[in-house]
Parts: structure tokens; sequence; C-alpha cells
């Protein structure tokens, strides 16, 4: 099962507490289905949870019987209304025979019937990817006016997707996980939202570790690298004009370079004597490196 058909079993198991949402809900998932319109009434989909639910409140807010087919090779549920009903269904959402399909407010009655609505749409046309992988929760709308009333209603809940045009589609789409948390939230996926929340907290943190790892290996490996270079130098100097031809001050932090090539530049400082900063040990090599390079 994938992350978007586990929440779609979680929303189509929902029961609605008043009846306005039931209306809601079935309003969302006939509009935003394949066809709302004076030529048809359908649905297809992949999810014979989705099919049922469609069929049982269609029937319990219109009064009307569904036809349903599933097609083995497609592995698709195709559920449509009879003609005859088609103008029934359509007027008990306060539809006509208008072209356009847009989002009737008045079948949205109290501040759960926009959930119940959302509920609805995402069901018939909506996807969700598994989170693991990316952050992204999308509504695919065929009808563009319908499109923009749905980011319109949105925008009123305090979500903010974007929309883009893919195959005659308006998919109106979010990325952040927390507008995505919030969608689910308000739908009623509660599981799924806890679910997301739980996987980007522990994204968060091996992220912050990976940082934390990257970064500190960085460093090491940088030490390690400078530290070859001046061993390298200063073995240079033995090998030729010997380490005497150096100044006192430069003679002594060869030698600590040689006896101890991990230490970093604070640690070879603070075993000096007298012990000298940081800045003062790279002077010093950077003078030890020229003098071997003019060997
Ligand atoms: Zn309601």
């Amino acid at each position: 099962m994938s992350f978007s058909s586990d929440i779609k079993a979680e929303l189509a198991a929902i029961e609605n507490e008043r009846s306005c949402c039931d209306l809601a809900q079935a309003y969302g998932m006939l509009e935003c289905g394949r066809l709302f319109s004076a030529s048809g009434v359908s649905l297809q989909t992949e999810n014979s949870l989705v099919a049922k639910r469609y069929v049982q409140l269609a029937e319990h807010v219109c009064g009307v019987a569904m036809n349903t087919a599933f097609s083995d090779k497609a592995g698709l549920h195709t559920v449509t209304a009879e003609q005859t009903n088609v103008s029934k269904i359509l007027s008990r959402f306060g539809h006509g025979k208008e072209v356009g399909v847009r989002l009737n407010r008045a079948n949205l009655d109290c501040e759960q019937c926009v959930y119940a609505y959302l509920r609805g749409a995402f069901l018939v046309c909506g996807a969700i990817t598994n989170p693991q992988v990316d952050y992204h929760l999308e509504f695919s709308v065929p009808y563009y006016n319908l499109s923009h009333d749905l980011m319109t209603l949105m925008g009123e809940v305090g979500l903010l997707p974007k929309c883009v045009k893919r195959k005659g589609n308006y998919v109106i789409y979010f990325k952040e996980s927390e507008q995505i948390e919030d969608c689910l939230t308000m739908m009623g996926a509660m599981s799924a939202s806890l679910e997301l929340m739980n996987i980007k907290m522990i994204k968060d943190i091996r992220n912050n570790a990976n940082r934390v790892a990257n970064c500190e290996s960085a460093n090491i490996d940088k030490t390690v690298a400078a530290s070859l270079l001046q061993t390298e130098a200063v073995r240079r100097i033995e090998s030729t004009v010997g380490i005497e031809a150096l100044p006192q001050e430069l003679r002594d932090l060869c030698r600590l370079r040689l006896e101890n090539p991990e230490y970093s530049l604070r640690e070879l400082g603070e075993n000096l004597e007298p012990p000298i900063s940081r800045s003062g040990v790279n002077h010093r090599l950077r003078r030890i490196m020229e003098f071997a390079e003019n060997l």
C-alpha cells in the first residue's frame, strides 16, 4: 500500500457528525471526480474504498443508485450515474446546465463542511508522495474555474497552495511539510499527519547529525593535509641544510611538528616554550614552508 492509499483508507472511513457535512463531502467527491456536468457524472479510481464511499454518499445525499464497473486490466473502478439521474444529482448541489463548473458555496453550511468538502475532493483527485521521499500533496482538478474556487477556499482556511497545469488538469499542490500537515489534519487524516511529523523529526535529526559529522571530518581532513605538507617541509630542511640552519623559535616548532603530526595549530602553540597563539604558529609554519621551498 502506498502512502496515498493509506491516507485515503483513513479518510474514506471517516463518518461525518452532521448531515450538512455529508452533503459537503458528497459534493467534493462528485464535483472533483472525472465528470460532473450535464453530459454525465462519473468517477474513475484505482482505490476500491474510494469508489465505495463515492457510491455510498451519492446514494445517501442524492437518492440515486450508481453503476460500478471494474476493469482488471487497467485496475480501475468506474462509477457512473444513469443519464436519467444526472440532472437530479446536479440540481441537488444547485447546479444546472451551465458551462464551466464552479464551487457552489451554498453547499458548505457549517465550518466543518469546508473540511468535509476538501476530504471528498482529496479522495477522488488527490495524491500525496511518501514523505520519506519528498514533501508533495496535490489535488488534480479537471475544471479551471473550480480549481480557482478551490484555491480561494483553501486560502480562507489558511492553506496557501500553488497551481500548475498538467495534462489538461489543474494541479493544486503543496510543497511545505507544515502546509501538508495542516491540510491532512483539516481533512481528518490524523494518523497520517502524525506520521508525517514523525518522519520530518527523524529527517531533521539525521540531517543535523550528518551536517555535524561532515563538518567535523572536513576540519580533520584539513588538519591532516596541512600537517603532512608541514612535516614534508621539515624533513626536506633536515635532509639538506639541517634544522640548525633555522632560527631557534622555528627549530622548536619543527621538532614539535615532527613528533606530533596530529596536533592542531592551537595544540602546537600550547606546547611551545613559551606558548604562543594559533596565529603565531601559523605565521612560523609559513616561514618554515617558505624556507623549505627556497632550498
Ligand atoms: Zn457541516
